[in-house]
């Protein structure tokens, strides 16, 4: 509920029932990989009856929901006609790439609330959208950036001013994925074509954004949830530091040092841009930090794969925030420890793989460990985290890297 519901919003749910029964409290998850199987834990845990939707059966979520659907997501009318059966009282997304246009209906119709506005699941989908309003419409400090739809367009914007380096990503992308580093002209034919190949839709844009030479990069968790008051509040999380390689996250660490100057910078920016997007529920706000200075990168209305690491860190994790937040329920955001996160890569393509190495990865002190369960794994799919508390941040990082290291992903031969 944002301080002013937008019309057909319904409110929160104002009490819980009891799952399977006429008294059921019903959240569907639209997307139920790692993070949404921690988002529906914690719902069950709260006695919400759950359901998970997917596009491939056994999907992590589905594995600890009431019911399971796999649907393409991106599939407007079988999306629709699953909401229409299933009644949830709140729709939950939990990836971008979904048929955000019909979830503004089911929001208009009052069908279902969508989490945590379906305007928020519309616009952070394209780069375009959220990266016009953050920086046009709310005047954040961003990179320089311009929008190309051909060859040539982007040719141009490079040299009317955005020049080199400079990254290209698809507008309609995430994670890395179809993006490209140029560090002069012999790279930008390369980088058209494999962000045209990779992008989420067939005919796509690009994004062309100058290089920030920052220090680190944080994800600053913002949870949007109801105070004592009625009125929706804004909670911040310590910021998340992380590596990304090729786009992809392979470590996170909380709280991340950071100057007095650029922590307020940085809650500023959170604060303006969750404020706009509305609703309720927990949001992962991407910057860039060099000393003083913070740029807004992105921004996901939900649960961020870096914050996996609260699930060490932090007394209610980002997915049991994200939970009390969409229903309703007051949060608290603080630390419990420093913490760390490491993925465990598959680095095999089989199905039904094993683990080897958990008691190993276990005996490192304060370690803990998720192994997602996905049926199939790949060289570069994410199949776990190692998780760490320690002194300090230092201690944390090592040890999860430790624990990460020990797990060994080991095909298994079919009887
Ligand atoms: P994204 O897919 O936009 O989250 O980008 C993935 C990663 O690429 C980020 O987490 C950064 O490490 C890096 N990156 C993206 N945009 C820029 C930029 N304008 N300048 C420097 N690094 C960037």
């Amino acid at each position: 509920m944002s301080n002013v519901p937008s019309a057909g919003l319904q409110p929160a749910p104002r009490r819980l029932g009891t799952p399977l029964s006429p008294s059921a409290t019903r959240v569907m998850l639209l997307g139920a990989g790692e993070l949404g199987k921690e988002v529906l834990i914690a719902l069950q845990r709260l006695g919400v009856e759950t359901i998970a939707v997917d596009r491939y059966a056994g999907a992590p979520g589905m594995q600890v929901a009431h019911r399971a659907h796999v649907v393409t997501m991106t599939d407007a009318p079988a999306l629709r006609a699953l909401i229409e059966r299933e009644r949830p009282h709140l729709v939950v997304p939990e990836i971008e790439a979904i048929a955000t246009e019909m979830l503004l209906d089911i929001e208009r119709e009052g069908l279902a609330e969508v989490i945590p506005t379906a305007r928020a699941t519309l616009l952070t989908m394209d780069r375009e959208g959220i990266r016009r309003l953050a920086a046009e419409r709310l005047g954040l400090p961003t990179s320089p950036y311009a929008f190309a739809g051909s060859l040539a367009e982007l040719e141009a914007a490079i040299g009317a001013g955005i020049g080199y380096p400079c990254l290209v990503k698809p507008t309609m992308s995430s994670s890395g994925k179809g993006q490209s580093l140029l560090r002069g002209p012999d790279d930008v034919g390369g980088a058209w074509e494999y962000a045209m190949q990779a992008g989420r839709v067939a005919k796509s844009r690009v994004i062309v954004e100058g290089f920030i030479d920052f220090e680190y990069e944080i994800t600053l968790l913002t949870v949007r949830a109801v105070g004592a008051g009625g009125e929706v509040e804004t909670h911040f999380c310590e910021p998340v530091g992380h590596v990304q390689v090729n786009g992809d996250y392979v470590e996170s660490w909380q709280p991340q040092a950071m100057s007095l100057a650029a922590r307020g910078k940085a809650q500023a920016i959170a604060g303006a841009i969750t404020g706009n997007l509305g609703g309720r529920g927990i949001f992962g706000v991407e910057m860039f930090v060099r000393g003083d200075e913070v740029w807004f990168s992105e921004v996901s209305p939900r649960p961020h794969d870096t914050g996996l690491v609260t699930l060490a860190s932090h007394r209610l994790s980002e997915f049991e925030l994200h939970a009390r937040a969409i229903l309703g329920l007051p949060v608290d955001t603080s630390l419990r420890a420093p913490g760390a996160s490491a993925v465990i890569y598959g680095g095999l393509d089989a199905r039904g793989i094993a683990f080897e190495g958990v008691a190993e990865a276990l005996r490192v002190p304060g370690s803990d460990l998720r192994l997602f369960g996905k049926p199939e794994s790949f060289k570069k799919r994410r199949m776990g985290v190692a998780l760490a508390t320690g002194v300090d941040t230092d201690e944390a990082r090592k040890r999860a890297k430790l624990a990460a290291s020990k797990v060994r992903p080991v095909a298994v031969q079919s009887a």
